[in-house]
């Protein structure tokens, strides 16, 4: 690989290449928009597009895009070249300014939830100029919000830097009361790890499930699964390693921070984890790297899985969302310090960030919901669909002093003796790992777990954002004015934990008790994304977005209508390419088995030879065969009674309950199918080949 500090952003037309390139004027003009929000002015975006045009050339652009996230969850394009009549039959390459700024992609086709009629089919996008354009296959792309002709936002940018803003505000505003005048800004910072699985293309290829899904529909346990736990930080394979080398290339050429890379728990399951940076930038980088992963199998004859839930038996695919907020001189907002006890800025901090997990437990939930991820939360490999928050023994211990007024004495630094000459001795850290919780305070960050993998995780930071700003304008009401700040503040504190410690669980979050303590107290449990959605509209929701200007209430009820639909759009696809595949694929198969045996039945019987085991087979497989037909029969049926049903919540309701249900009927007799039928005619790649294929 070429000189890595070199290729590093190499596409990327960032800081170092606005200082080369635009006229000091312009230069300073662009950073206070970027720094301080200026607005932009039109002869400013007109120097910076004509400059971008000029470095995107000549690194072969040809093409510039907006590029954007509407509530598909993945990104959008639309390609315009550089061209221009020069009016005497030749063409020049121009950028304007304007063309920078602002595009007007026809929006109809993108989910709006009723916010936009298809005949107000105009849609606005706006460059985001705090994340850097970037070259991507030959095209200069812009990242930028989207929104309708009346302004409501439709994608997933626009109320994340709204949510950023409101953190922005109310941090600064507070820090300052509490006597950090010296701060201007507060950003949050993201770190999200993302997990995949890699398998082979061709057999990739031949599972519509995994086209058309995602994810597959059918498939028998293989002989060997994860129990072994002999992929976890594996070696890598020589495949894989060729594939993570490419795929760090080209991260690290978009100013992507690709940093940690290794195997994962289920076989075929690998982790990336990049170096955090500002929220925008890393959901941006997030659905960037999650893009160029499937770019890259590709050409290595991969396919790369990101659904949640790729296979049933096997650990899903997650990602955590690291979570901090830093100020403009540097100092991270959740740094518990040597002696967290006396650092009162910190506890008031982490206080903030307690309340809002408790009382927003509900939009946190939400914000993870999806017809996907709904196979992993809950069950016994990811955190449960009870959202709650560990935070260590020593920080657990400060807190109860807090609370019951005793003193707290400090674990201090406990040495970890290796027991060998040749390993030094080292401190431990005092926050252990609890994997098993959703919301994990780790060290100088908050983890939530729950993120599914191929989630964007603009949702789930709009939510935490926007909880954490709304518990600090409430401190700050409390705190401003006070007489004796330093007692308000600690009074503060214990009143906060006191009120919020049901959300502190440092115990085992898979276990069975967990749930029934859970409800002691009062905690939510949303286990389907059906049961949480509802939530979403309820008035003290409601209230907490408008408020804080991250969503109007109209775009409220359309993401909801959105999400809603998605998730039964979501199962009805896979239904249809269930029946589908068990009526033209599998079937067919069994039965020409089926055929094999009888011809060698009725042939042995002919002959006068005993064909005991040949009649028990075939009578075996008659009836699995006439059992998996009629599954399949109300498959369809129960697909069609849902296409009546016009009620969105209803619908989606009687995707849960009845048509899952008839999928996984049809798929249990199909995998027991599996197991007995001559692999000679098994149609489909199994378990076993897609997870053990690459090496
Ligand atoms: P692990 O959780 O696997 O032990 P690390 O502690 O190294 O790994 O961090 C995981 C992720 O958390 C990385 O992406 C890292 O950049 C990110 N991270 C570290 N500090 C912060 C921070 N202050 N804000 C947000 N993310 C952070
Ligand atoms: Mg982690």
């Amino acid at each position: 690989m070429k000189n890595i500090p070199e290729l590093f952003g190499s596409k990327v037309f960032n800081d170092k290449v606005m200082q080369a390139r635009l006229p000091k004027s312009i230069y300073k003009a662009i950073n206070e928009t970027v720094q301080n929000g200026k607005p932009l002015e039109l002869n400013v975006a007109n120097v910076v597009a004509n400059a971008m045009k000029d470095w995107a050339t000549e690194l072969g652009a040809t093409h510039f895009t907006h590029w954007f996230q509407p509530m598909t969850g993945i990104t959008a394009e639309k390609h315009d070249s550089f061209i221009s009549p020069d009016g005497k039959g030749q063409i020049i390459m121009e950028f304007s300014g304007k063309e920078l700024v602002k595009g007007e992609p026809d929006a109809s086709s993108f989910p709006s939830g009723g916010l936009r009629a298809t005949f107000e089919a105009r849609g606005y996008t706006v460059w985001d100029v705090s994340s850097y354009a970037f070259i991507k296959d030959d095209t200069l792309c812009i990242p930028t919000g989207f929104c309708s002709y009346s302004g409501d936002a439709l994608d997933k940018k626009t109320p994340l830097l709204r949510s950023m803003a409101a953190l922005n505000k109310e941090a600064t505003k507070f820090l300052n009361i509490i006597g950090k005048t010296d701060v201007t800004k507060v950003d949050t910072t993201v770190g999200p790890e993302q997990e995949y699985f890699l398998i082979d293309k061709d057999m990739y290829l031949k599972r519509p499930d995994l086209i058309y899904t995602g994810r597959t529909l059918f498939g028998a346990r293989p002989s060997k699964g994860q129990e072994l736990d002999d992929h976890y930080f594996g070696t890598l394979k020589a495949r894989v390693s060729d594939f993570m080398k490419d795929f760090d290339s080209e991260l690290w050429q978009l100013g992507i921070l690709s940093k940690t890379k290794h195997n994962e728990v289920a076989p075929a399951q690998h982790e990336l984890a990049p170096i955090f940076s500002t929220t925008n930038i890393a959901t941006d980088h997030n659905q960037l790297t999650m893009e160029i992963a499937k770019k890259v199998a590709n050409r290595h004859g991969l396919a790369c899985l990101l659904h949640e839930k790729p296979f049933a038996g096997v650990n899903g695919s997650g990602k955590h969302n690291n979570w901090s907020m830093s100020t403009n001189i540097g100092e991270n907002l959740l740094e518990p310090g040597p002696n967290p006890s006396k650092n009162t800025q910190f506890l008031l901090f982490l206080s903030a960030v307690i309340k809002a997990v408790d009382e927003y437990q509900d939009m946190l939930r939400i914000s993870v919901a999806s017809a996907a991820n709904d196979h992993r939360l809950g069950a016994h490999e990811a955190p449960p669909a009870i959202v709650s928050m560990f935070i260590g023994d020593e920080l657990g211990a400060i807190v109860d002093s807090i609370i019951n007024d005793t003193p707290y004495a400090t674990l201090g630094n406990q040495t970890m003796v290796t027991g060998t000459n040749v390993l030094p001795d080292f401190n431990k850290d005092t926050t252990d790992r609890n994997r098993t919780s959703p919301f994990a305070f780790t060290g100088n960050k908050f983890e939530f777990r729950m993120l599914g993998s191929a989630f964007s995780i603009s949702g789930p930071n709009i939510v935490l954002n926007t909880a954490v700003a709304e518990a600090l304008s409430e401190f700050s009401k409390k705190l401003e004015g006070a007489k004796d700040l330093e007692a308000a503040k600690k009074a503060l504190i214990k009143e906060t934990l006191t009120k919020h410690q049901r959300i502190i669980f440092n115990g085992n979050n898979y276990s069975d008790e967990w749930v029934v303590e859970a409800e002691k107290r009062g905690l939510l449990n949303l286990k389907t994304t059906v049961d949480a959605l509802p939530k979403f509209i309820e008035p003290k929701n409601i209230e907490l977005f408008t408020k804080n200007h991250v969503f109007t209430e109209i775009e409220i009820h359309s993401r909801y209508e959105i999400f809603l639909e998605e998730y039964s759009k979501t199962i009805n696809i896979e239904a249809l390419t269930a029946s589908d595949m068990a009526r033209q694929i599998i079937l067919p198969a069994c039965l020409a088995y089926q055929k094999e045996v009888v011809d060698l039945l009725n042939s042995k019987q002919t002959a006068g030879i005993c064909a005991g085991i040949e009649k028990e087979i075939a009578t075996e497989l008659s009836e699995l065969c006439e059992n998996l037909y009629v599954e399949i029969n109300k498959l369809s049926a129960v697909i069609e009674d849902a296409h009546d049903i016009t009620d969105s919540l209803a619908n989606a309701q009687f995707y849960r309950d009845s048509v899952l249900a008839a999928m996984n009927s049809v798929r249990a007799i199909a995998d027991t199918l599996e197991l007995k039928v001559s692999s000679a005619y098994w149609p489909l790649p199994t378990y076993g080949e897609l997870l053990y294929s690459v090496h």
